[in-house]
């Protein structure tokens, strides 16, 4: 598969934008994950349309990387294709509307919204995903929520008749992504993310600088943010608080290899050192059982699992 893929896209090859075997811990935010096969960085949508279509051509199995800060990658890593979206950077405004690709950080979403005077994104900041990862997985903090701004997106339909055609691009209206707690249309669709459009108010930049400050103090003051993590293990159950649940269960700390119970939010798992996906599984799994024996309530996971096991 590697000379084929190699001499199929051989500029994008030169460019150093096709990588073979590559180590994928160090895209990811718990810095846990074995390699991939083949990673390969699109800059553009024909590049990103002609690696998909290679991919379903070849039965290829392939998935699409954002930021990296959802997931727990397997220690085997991920066989077939690894498109990462972060060659897709473009961000501009007009009048109230905010258009930023899939590749576009948060963070920079957020500094960008804030510098032109336009409110209503401050919650993301400090989430450390992409706007692709975040419209996938509808992410929210401080009681916002990716659609409560969401305009518009455009996506792919990752299917050879709709990626051949003359037109492949699919216009989603905010209400057609389906959103719910952490759920999208693009979950339930397989649809990937290539931009959206936010719609924001007006307001002081200053103002919105000192919101965007206070998340982030309140972050840094609440989340083990100055260690490697996926962020929340578990969507919040119905009627309760995931790190108080484990915290009463007296699992604060509790560690299996270097995959440890944060001591200052119980609803994330640290990488102390070397913690292997393994470690993380079955630190998961332990408290998963442990506040079921307890409490008979259902933890599901948030972050997701992907690669070989
Ligand atoms: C310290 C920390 C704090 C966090 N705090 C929060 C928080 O407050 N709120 C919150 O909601 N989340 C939080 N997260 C989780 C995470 O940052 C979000 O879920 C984020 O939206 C994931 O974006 P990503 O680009 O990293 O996606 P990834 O982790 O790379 O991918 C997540 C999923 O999205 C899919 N995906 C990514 N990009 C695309 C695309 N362009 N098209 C189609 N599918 C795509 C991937 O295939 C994967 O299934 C936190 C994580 C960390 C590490």
């Amino acid at each position: 598969m590697k000379s084929d893929i190699q001499n199929h896209f051989p500029q994008l090859y030169e460019r150093g934008q096709l990588l073979f075997d590559q180590p994928l811990a160090k895209r990811s935010s718990f810095k846990i994950g074995g390699p991939a096969d083949v990673l390969a960085i699109p800059h553009s949508q024909k590049e990103l349309i002609a690696l998909l279509i290679y991919a379903l051509q070849k039965q290829i199995p392939y998935f699409i990387l954002g930021r990296g800060s959802n997931l727990l990658i397997s220690d085997k890593g991920i066989r077939g294709l690894v498109i990462s979206m972060e060659g897709f950077q473009k961000i501009t405004r007009d009048e109230n509307y905010i258009s930023a690709f899939a590749g576009v950080r948060l963070r920079s979403l957020c500094e960008f919204a804030q510098k032109e005077g336009l409110a209503g994104i401050e919650f993301a900041h400090g989430i450390p995903g992409s706007v692709g990862g975040a419209v996938f997985m509808n992410a929210g903090a401080y009681g916002g929520e990716i659609k409560d701004r969401l305009y518009c997106s455009k996506c792919l339909i990752p299917e050879l008749e709709h990626l051949n055609s003359s037109n492949p691009i699919l216009h989603l209206r905010a209400e057609q992504h389906e959103f719910s707690y952490r759920m999208s249309a693009l979950q339930t669709r397989s649809l990937i993310h290539l931009s959206s459009v936010f719609r924001l108010t007006e307001d002081d930049p200053s103002a919105i600088r000192k919101r965007m400050q206070e998340i982030e103090r309140t972050r840094w003051e609440k989340q083990p943010m100055d260690l490697p993590s996926g962020g929340s293990v578990f969507k919040r159950p119905q009627g309760h608080f995931t790190g108080k649940l484990v915290d009463d269960c007296g699992l604060r700390g509790y560690r299996i290899g270097d995959a440890a119970i944060s001591d200052k939010h119980c609803g994330f798992i640290v990488n102390l050192g070397h913690a292997t996906a393994q470690e993380v599984m079955q630190l998961i799994e332990y408290i998963q059982k442990t506040v079921y024996d307890r409490y008979q309530v259902t933890l599901e996971t948030e972050i997701r699992m992907v690669g070989e096991r």
